[in-house]
C-alpha cells in the first residue's frame, strides 16, 4: 500500500467523521477535514467522493440557504451513520493492536480474536476477520464505498 493510499483512505475517513458531528456544506467539510489532518482536501477528491456517498445511500444533501445563495448540505443517513462508528471502531481497535500485539482484531466487526479467527487476501493485503460472514459483509462494504476504478483514475490526473 502507498503513502498515497494511505492518504487517500484518511481523507475518505475524515469526511464521514466530520459529518458524522454535524451536516455541513462543501467548504465546510473541506475546513472541519483541513482543521483535523492539517493537509487541505482538493474539492475534485471531495465532490466526486460525497457523490459517491450519496448514490450509495450513505448521504444526503439538500439546498438550504447560506449567506447570499442556495448551498448543498451534506448530512449522513442511517447506514452512513453505521460506517462512521465502525471507522471509530476500527480505529480504537489500531491502538489496542498496537498496545497488544499478540491480539487480532475483527477487520469488519472489530471483535478482539485470541485464538484462530478466519483470514482472507481482499486487495492484496490478508485481513483477519472473526468468522467468514464478517469476511463477506466486510467485502460488501467495500464495494459499496469504493469509489470506482473510473473515479479514481480522474482523481488521479
Ligand atoms: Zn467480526
Amino acid at each position: 500500500m502507498s503513502g498515497e493510499d494511505v492518504a487517500f483512505d484518511m481523507i475518505r475517513s475524515s469526511i464521514v467523521l466530520v459529518l458524522s458531528e454535524k451536516p455541513l456544506h462543501g467548504y465546510g467539510i473541506m475546513k472541519e477535514v483541513e482543521n483535523r489532518i492539517g493537509k487541505p482536501v482538493n474539492p475534485s477528491l471531495l465532490y466526486p467522493f460525497l457523490k459517491q456517498l450519496e448514490k450509495n445511500d450513505l448521504v444526503r444533501s439538500t439546498k438550504k440557504p447560506v449567506g447570499q445563495k442556495p448551498k448543498n448540505i451534506y448530512e449522513l443517513t442511517t447506514t452512513g451513520r453505521e460506517l462512521a462508528v465502525r471507522i471509530y471502531k476500527r480505529i480504537a481497535s489500531m491502538v489496542s493492536l498496537a498496545i497488544e500485539p499478540n491480539l487480532s482484531i475483527c477487520f469488519h466487526c472489530s471483535c478482539k480474536i485470541y485464538e484462530g479467527g478466519y483470514r482472507e487476501v481482499i486487495g492484496e493485503r490478508e485481513l483477519v476477520f472473526c468468522c467468514v460472514h464478517c469476511a463477506q459483509a466486510y467485502k460488501n462494504e467495500l464495494s459499496s464505498t469504493q469509489p470506482s476504478e473510473e473515479t479514481r483514475e480522474r482523481m488521479l490526473e
